[in-house]
């Protein structure tokens, strides 16, 4: 896995947000599909931009510029080595298209604009937090060639995307794997964008089945209640569903957390997962939602899995 990025060059623009307090936020176009402007992942990330003198990649139609960096299948994902029992997933946030794809005729192709984003941005407010480094792994490929949130029978049509798909996943996997094997407890937290509640954070647990592991340590305090993550967005003025009520779970009824959630949550001993369904007028402000989501994170890891 390949360093995901200057960490300078990121502490400049967290310095450089924090001193422009009216800066324009990332405005959240109407359309999941519609063009975002142009501080997207090229501007935002000129350091993916630079690898290799390449011709310009195809992106998704309305997408900014893509990085000049011929797609590979190195470069489709964005992944980071991490020391903290916490991996960081986007895999819905890429536009750029998988070289040889014709796409997918079946399945929804959305984009979660600023998602891929928002989870870089939070890797760096957690490790500036906790000085050291969550795993990530993020999805530059887009949703019309491969949904990594879904099982491998439905989430390519060729065997381009497929390579792709397969790339997400092996880097997930290990990073589970060895979060796991190094902690006792690793947690996948999967990012995501929603427009059903564009006011609301939307926790997915599959109902506790993937979280089961922190409830039978830390009790539903760990995952619900005031010093879980979700309690700690809800303290910084989110809105949440289910409400992270203190002693009480309460039910998704509306995302309750996709492939990865399941998979990994369920299926991969001591790791559990999490999703967050972030809404569009929160990812509107990519720079704010993701300092507020990687210090709710931090706070998570250091009560939880860190003592
Ligand atoms: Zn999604």
């Amino acid at each position: 896995m390949r360093r995901l990025l200057p960490a300078a060059f990121i502490l400049a623009l967290w310095c450089a947000s924090a001193l422009m307090p009216a800066r324009p936020p990332l405005r959240q176009p109407a359309g999941e599909h519609a063009a975002p402007p142009a501080r997207h992942t090229a501007s935002l990330f000129p350091g993916l931009s630079a690898r290799q003198p390449a011709s310009q990649p195809a992106t998704e139609p309305g997408a900014p510029p893509a990085a000049r960096v011929a797609p590979t299948i190195e470069n489709l994902i964005t992944t980071q080595r991490g020391d903290l029992p916490i991996i960081l997933s986007a895999p819905h946030g890429g536009t750029v298209r998988v070289p040889g794809s014709a796409g997918r005729a079946q399945g929804v192709t959305v984009r979660d604009v600023h998602t891929a984003e928002i989870a870089l941005l939070a890797a760096q407010r957690i490790t500036s937090r906790l000085g050291a480094t969550p795993w990530v792994v993020v999805a530059q490929f887009s949703r019309l060639d491969a949904d990594a949130n879904r099982d491998a029978g439905e989430a390519y049509e060729n065997e381009h995307a497929r390579a792709a798909y397969d790339a997400y996943h092996a880097a997930l996997e290990r990073a589970a794997r060895e979060a796991a094997a190094r902690h006792g407890l690793a947690v996948v937290i999967d990012l995501h964008g929603q427009r059903r509640i564009p006011g609301a954070m939307i926790r997915g647990t599959r109902n506790g089945k993937a979280t089961d592991d922190l409830v039978a340590r830390f009790g539903v305090g760990a995952v619900s209640g005031p010093r879980s993550i979700f309690g700690r967005l809800k303290a910084a003025g989110y809105s949440i569903v289910p409400d992270p009520v203190e002693g009480e779970l309460g039910e998704e009824r509306l995302f309750e957390g996709g492939y990865i959630t399941a998979h990994y949550g369920t299926f991969m001993p001591g790791v559990d997962a999490v999703q967050i369904e972030m809404g569009s007028e929160y990812r509107e402000d990519a720079w704010k939602t993701a300092r507020d989501v990687g210090d709710a994170i931090a706070e998570f890891a250091q009560r939880y899995l860190l003592e």
